[in-house]
Parts: C-alpha cells; structure tokens; sequence
C-alpha cells in the first residue's frame, strides 16, 4: 500500500488516509478527486475494513468498473470483486430487489426505460380522452419525474393545492391523476422507472426502520463522487445510511454542477458542513490533467460566475498550446475542419483515434461533425443519443425476455403481443387492458384466464391469446437451465421474429437483422465474462439488469479505438488528450433555453467549464457563422463564453477561405457569391427538413418575430432593433464591430437586414434579429 500512497500528492494523501468520520472534499476539475476516492477504498481495505461494508456511488457504471479494476490491481481482485459499486440506480436495484416484497413488488420486477415510460402516458393520456397537444406524454412525463425526485407521491401531491393549482393554471387539471394512473399500471405491472428506484429505496428506508438499520450496519463506508449532481432523493438515501456511522466522504466540485435540469441541488454540496458533526473540508489545488493553457483559460471563464465556492486550481504541468479557436462559414465547415485536424494530428503526432473527444451541447451537432469523419475515414462512436438497446428491434427481442421473466410487465407485452402479426388486433387489445383494469390482475393473467372472464372475445382470437400464452411460458420453463444466449437464440427462431424481419430485403431490413446479431454476440460476451468476473451463471435476469441500467456512457462495445462523439453533460469525469468543443455559438451554446435568467446562464457556463477542462494537451473551441437548425440555414454569433475567456490563452485562426472571402463583408448574406470563390455551398440535409416538423418549442422563437425575445446589449439596454425603426444614417453601435452608420436596409420580416459601415472591421450585412444593435 505504501508504494501506491507515494502516488498521491500530500493535499491528496490526507484524505485519503482519513479514515473515519464525515469529510467532504472540493477539488476543481482534474485533481485528482476521483483518484482520491479510488485509492482511499483500496487504503481502507488495507486497514482491514470488510469490502462487504463499503459502499461507493459513481455517475457511470464504466466509472465503477473503472475504479473496480484499479482497486484490484492494488489490493487484489477477488478481494475487489465484493466492494458495492456503482450508480445509485444500480446499486439500489439491487437492494429494492433483496427487499422487493416488502414493497409489494415482485422480486424480479421489471425496471421500464423512459422509453416505456412514454407509451405508457402516452396510453393513459388516450385512455382518459385528454387532448394529447395540451398532455404533451414528455412533459408529462417529465413533470411525474420531477415529483417523484422530489418525493412528492400521489398521495401528498392531492395534498398539496399548490401543486394542484400549478398544474391547472399549466392547463393540465388533469395531471395528477394520469400521476396516479400510471403509478398504479406500473405497480400493476410489476414494474419500477427510474426514478421509482430512488424513491421506492427512501420509501424502504424510511417505513422499515429494521432494514435501514441492516443497510447502516452494512454500509460503514459510504463514498460518492460528483457529489455535486445528487438531486433530492439520492441526497436523503446518503443521508439515511450513514447516519449511523457518519462515515462519509463526498466528493465533488460545485463548478461542473450541471444536471440542474434533472433536479440536481447544488446544496447538497454547499450544505454537506452543515449536515454532519465535525466535518472534515479538504481541498485539492493541483490539477494533473491539462496544460496550464487550459487550466488558466479555465480559471479566467469560471470566475464570472457569481455563485460558486472559492477555489484554487493550478497545474505543474507545460504551458502547452494555446487554445484554437476557428471559426467556419457553417457547420458542414465546423465538421470538416474537425476531421481534417485530427487527421493531420494523427499523421504528424501519431495519436490514437482514441484520443480525441467532440463535445457538443445537443445531440443533433452530431450530424455534420459524423459526416466529416466518415468521409475522411475516421472511426468514431456516438455515446448517448439513441442507444442501441432502445431500437426498435432489439427493443422486440428484450420485450419477449422481459416477459419471461415478469409476465405482468403490460409494455413489454403490449409490443409484442401482435408482432410478429399474430392476428390479435387492437380493439382486442383494448378490451384486454381495460379488463385487467377492471380485475385488478395483469394482461397477461386476463389471457391466461381467459375463459373464466367476461371479456367479449371471439372464440378465434381467444385460442390465439392461448397460443401466446403457452408459448411464453415454454420460455419460461427453457430460462430455468439456459443461459441468456441459448434462450434468445431459441425466442428469435420460435416466436417468429426472425421469420419476420427476413422478410424486409432492403437495407434497413438488413441492418435491423445485423442488429440482432450483434445483440446475440453481446450476450454471448455477457456470459462469458459474467462466468469469468462474478462467479454467476450469465441467465436472463443479470442481463436485463445491466441492460436496464446501462447509462448513457456506458456503451462500449467493439474496437476501442474511436473517435468520441458525446453531450457535455456526458463528459464529466471524463479526459482525452485532445478536445473539440463545437457550435459555440449563442443560441445554441449558451442554449436559447437558459438565457433567461443568471442562474441558467451560470450553469452554461459551468457546462462549458466541465467541457474545457476534459482536455490533457490541447483544446480546440469551434462555431460557424451559419448552420442548420430546424430545416433552416440561420446566421450565428459567436458564443459570449468565447470572449469571456482571457485572450492570452487563445489562439484565434482565421479559416483559408475566409482569408480569400468573407461573406460577412463581401455578400448579401452569401447571395451573390462567385461559386469559384468559395468552397461553402449549402447543403441539402433532408435529416434536418424532416426534424423540422415536429414541434420543437424552439422553432417558433426562431422564425416568427413576435416571439422573439429582447435582445439586450452589453450594457444590459433592450435594444431588440427588429421592429423598431432602424433608418439609413443612424449611428449604431455592434457589441464586436463597434461603431458603425447604416448605409442601408433591406429585406421583410424575419430577414430584414442592414448594411452597416463600421469604423473598424468595415462595411457588414447584418440580420437584424441576430445583431446585437444599439442606435446611438
Ligand atoms: P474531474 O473533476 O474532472 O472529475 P478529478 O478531480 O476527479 O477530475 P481525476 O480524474 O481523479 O480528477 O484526476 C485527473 C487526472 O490526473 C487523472 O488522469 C489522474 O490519474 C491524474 N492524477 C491525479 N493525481 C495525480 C498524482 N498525484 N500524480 C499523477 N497523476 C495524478
Ligand atoms: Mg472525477
């Protein structure tokens, strides 16, 4: 042990040989905090604590597993293999699990995704004839998330009229009892959401005084890292279990907090001194990670935030490259620059693929950057969006699984019940749900009883609910000797739906096969390794676990060696060599969501601080003058976090064919360009057009003026220019190009534009609903 506490630093080594009593540590990014967790595990097992009594809660389950693995090399790994670790979902699974019945929930309860969570709203919202324009199942969905986070249950929310009254004057009146319907469906089902398996485990700790006392006595030694991101329910879990031992230690960073839209409270960390006796504060200074470049540039941007605990963070590490900044005409430019200089860097530093991170702030930036890549051949993977376990085909296959399982489990049942067709239509379907409603019983034990119930069915249909029940039962008796590979490989074949999907030759079809493929293969791995690694036999059970409980980060399947392509909020913890961080522009980055008031824009920043300092050796920040959000091409700004940086720090380039052209100056905004001049052309994305119709709240602020909000200038004036009366000759002032006259106007609504003659940086075309403009 000694030879690894001489990896730490002295500010590192204290807390980690702390061994009792609460402590908190506050460290900014890449000190070394989650080291100091990872060796103070390990330090306690040397001192002879039981790895059974030791309880650490990470933000991703590959953040465990990580951690695992070092603890391991330090202390051994059958040693390791006993520790409690993992996010707070999956490690409380496991616990509502062991407890289950106390609850009145089955112990193999299905957990739904959100994306169950969806259909089922979406199904009460249409059972209960509600307009699905004003319940709109996300925000639904959301607002339910919300109380349960905050552990506001059905009951006390008919307690509460505010909440009542708040939801009525949101026009949705109704909202509490699609709450209490869809609680009641997801019992009915056997089945936990997410959020359900925090508020269910305060439910178990709070009314079962005696199993709080057996997880106390379990649980010595509590740990959590990124303490900062716990919302309410997680915070009372931490607080209940270590009541007893107050031996806590939570560390996090009050700078990179930035899941306040999940519900996570930032004053859990800023109160922890206040929650405990005696806490003990450390703080680490030094960062190992990066440059002092990006350190410095770091610093210089996270100091404007009027909310935050004083920190130092400083490295020894090299000066480093400055940051480059680039700018791009557009963002198919933004992606291209992005695959050519990590193109270049690979040939003349040798890097990995691997060493690279693109980091966007919403999921649709992705596209072009992809695009980019592919055409220069470079691989990359895409961590979140749409994960693979939630397509449409792999989503059929888990379905039947689930319902071995859980038959109970109504969503699982109602997506495979009819596919592949099987001749059980939807009015059927609707009497069987309305039925299981009516005797408080499951769907699926409607079917299986069909007979004895008064559900009007004919005889034909009624044999083919038999069929589908003895089928999954035969399932269910193969489950009791096959792993999860053997049964899947037998379900795809006899339920038909491989038979199915042979049927659709194109190339979707083709893929979708690949998929299943691919999903058998992973649990080929699955068993094998859970043989090697946990001493258990691979069965359908642990998969569907890890499959449930699978965070956003975690996917990491095939060759290690990619390109990352993932959100911001999905990078924390996280470090590469080199990091783009792109489409910064404002609207987009600051998010035109959270401009609205300090605290929001304080949390961008944070989000952007969390990107910056994910970079070792360079960062490099991009935007584009004009990209395409909703179908639209719009002219952007650069982001205002751009310019808050220190400019020591930063390297600002100027792109080639800006040098030769600039449109800004040169053209009616890109009208009258001399194709040879330019490499920029629009291109056609139909992806984009398509998204265009769906209703995104978004759109309307962009394309219809009376939406638009005020545009304040630096000097905190409303000087929303676009629809007051800009004329010829007036003098203005441009927050970036300074002081400048009006030659002239032109254009109609939305895209009424002014030439301007600035007195420095020249004469630009500008849209007025984008410039920042104060007539002086
Ligand atoms: P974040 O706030 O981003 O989560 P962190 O504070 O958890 O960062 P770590 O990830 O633990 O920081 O450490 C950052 C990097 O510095 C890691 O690569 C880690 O191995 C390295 N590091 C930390 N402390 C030391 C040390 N004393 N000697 C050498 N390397 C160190
Ligand atoms: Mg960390």
């Amino acid at each position: 042990m000694e030879k690894y506490l001489s990896q730490l630093n002295e500010a590192q080594l204290e807390p980690t040989i702390q061994k009792d009593g609460p402590m908190i540590i506050i460290a900014g990014a890449g000190s070394g905090k989650t080291r100091v967790l990872t060796f103070r595990i390990a330090y306690l097992m040397s001192e002879g604590v039981d790895p059974f009594n030791i309880l650490s809660l990470t933000f991703t389950n590959k953040a465990a597993r990580e951690m695992k693995d070092r603890i391991a090399t330090i202390v051994g790994a059958s040693e390791a293999k006993n520790l409690w670790m993992g996010t707070f979902h999956s490690v409380f699974a496991k616990i509502l699990r062991i407890e289950a019945d106390r609850l009145g929930y089955p112990s193999n309860f299905t957990i739904y995704d959100t994306q169950d969570s969806d259909r089922l709203i979406s199904s009460i919202i249409k059972e209960m004839n509600l307009d699905k324009d004003i319940y709109k199942y996300k925000q639904v969905r959301s607002r339910i998330s919300s109380y349960k986070n905050s552990l506001i249950t059905v009951r006390a929310y008919f307690q509460n009229p505010e909440l009542i009254e708040a939801d009525t004057m949101a026009r949705r009146p109704r909202l509490g009892d699609i709450y209490k319907e869809y609680v009641e469906r997801c019992f009915k089902a056997g089945a936990m959401d997410f959020d359900d398996l925090l508020l269910k485990t305060n439910e178990l700790l709070t009314r079962f005084p005696e199993v709080l006392m057996k997880y106390q006595n379990r649980f010595k030694y509590i740990l959590v890292d990124e303490y900062q991101d716990t919302n309410h329910s997680q915070y009372l879990i931490v607080r209940a279990l270590s009541d007893k031992f107050q031996n806590i230690c939570v560390v996090g960073d009050d700078a990179q907090s930035i899941y306040a839209f999940r519900g996570a409270n930032i004053n859990n960390i800023l109160n922890f001194q206040k929650d405990y006796d005696d806490v003990k504060v450390f703080r680490l200074e030094q960062n190992y990670r990066s440059t002092k470049n990006i350190v410095n540039a770091a610093n210089s941007i996270i100091e404007k935030n009027q909310t935050k605990l004083d920190k130092v963070v400083w490295t020894a590490n090299d000066e480093g490259e400055k940051i480059i900044v680039n700018r791009s005409l557009t963002d198919g430019d933004e992606g291209r620059f992005v695959a050519s200089t990590i193109w270049e860097n690979k040939i003349q530093n040798h890097v990995l693929n691997s060493d690279f991170a693109i980091l966007y702030r919403t999921n649709a930036q992705s596209r072009a950057i992809e695009d980019a890549l592919r055409k220069r051949d470079i691989p990359y993977r895409i961590y979140g969006g749409l994960s693979f376990y939630q397509r449409k085909e792999i989503k059929d296959v888990l379905s039947y699984l689930r319902l071995i399982i859980n038959p109970a489990d109504e969503e699982a049942l109602k997506r495979v019940i009819n596919f592949p067709p099987r001749g059980i239509g939807g009015t059927t379907i609707d009497r069987l749900v309305v039925a299981a409603n009516g005797y408080k019983r499951s769907i699926f034990e409607v079917m299986k009883n069909i007979d004895k119930t008064d559900v009007k069915i004919n005889s034909g249909t009624k044999g083919k609910l038999l069929d589908f029940v003895t089928m999954i039962e035969s399932y269910q008796v193969l489950n009791q000797t096959a792993d999860v590979f053997e049964l899947a490989e037998h379900v795809t074949r006899t339920s038909g739906l491989i038979r199915e999907l042979k049927k659709d030759a194109t190339p979707e079809g083709v893929t979708r096969m690949e998929n299943i493929e691919e999903l058998l293969n992973g649990m080929k791995d699955f068993v094998e390794g859970q043989k090697e690694v946990a001493d258990t036999t691979g069965n359908l059970a642990e998969f569907l676990e890890d499959v449930a409980l699978s965070t956003d980060a975690d996917a990491d399947k095939g060759d290690p060696d990619h390109v990352a392509l993932m959100t911001i909020h999905l990078a924390k913890g996280l470090e590469f060599p080199y990091v783009f961080v792109v489409g910064l522009e404002e609207d987009l980055f600051p998010s035109a969501m959270s401009m609205g008031t300090r605290s929001e824009l304080e949390e961008e920043r944070r989000l952007f601080y969390v990107a910056l300092t994910r970079a070792e050796k360079q960062a490099y920040l991009t935007y584009a003058l004009s990209r395409y959000r909703w179908g639209k091409l719009v002219d952007s700004e650069p982001s205002r976090f751009i310019e808050e940086i220190d400019e020591q720090y930063l390297n600002i380039t100027t792109p080639i064919e800006e040098r030769r052209f600039n449109p800004m100056l040169d053209s009616d905004i890109f009208g009258d360009v001399e194709p040879n001049k330019i490499r920029f052309k629009p291109a056609k994305q139909p992806e984009f057009k398509k998204a265009n119709t769906t209703k995104e709240p978004f759109k309307a602020q962009i394309t219809t003026p009376k939406n638009l909000k005020p545009v304040t200038a630096t000097d905190g004036s409303n000087t929303n220019l676009f629809d007051s009366k800009l004329a010829v000759g007036n003098l203005v002032k441009h927050m970036r190009f300074g002081t400048g006259e009006v030659l002239k106007i032109e254009g109609a609504g939305a895209d009424v534009k002014a030439e301007i003659k600035f007195q420095h940086g020249g004469t630009k075309k500008l849209l007025l609903r984008f410039a920042k403009l104060e007539v002086i």
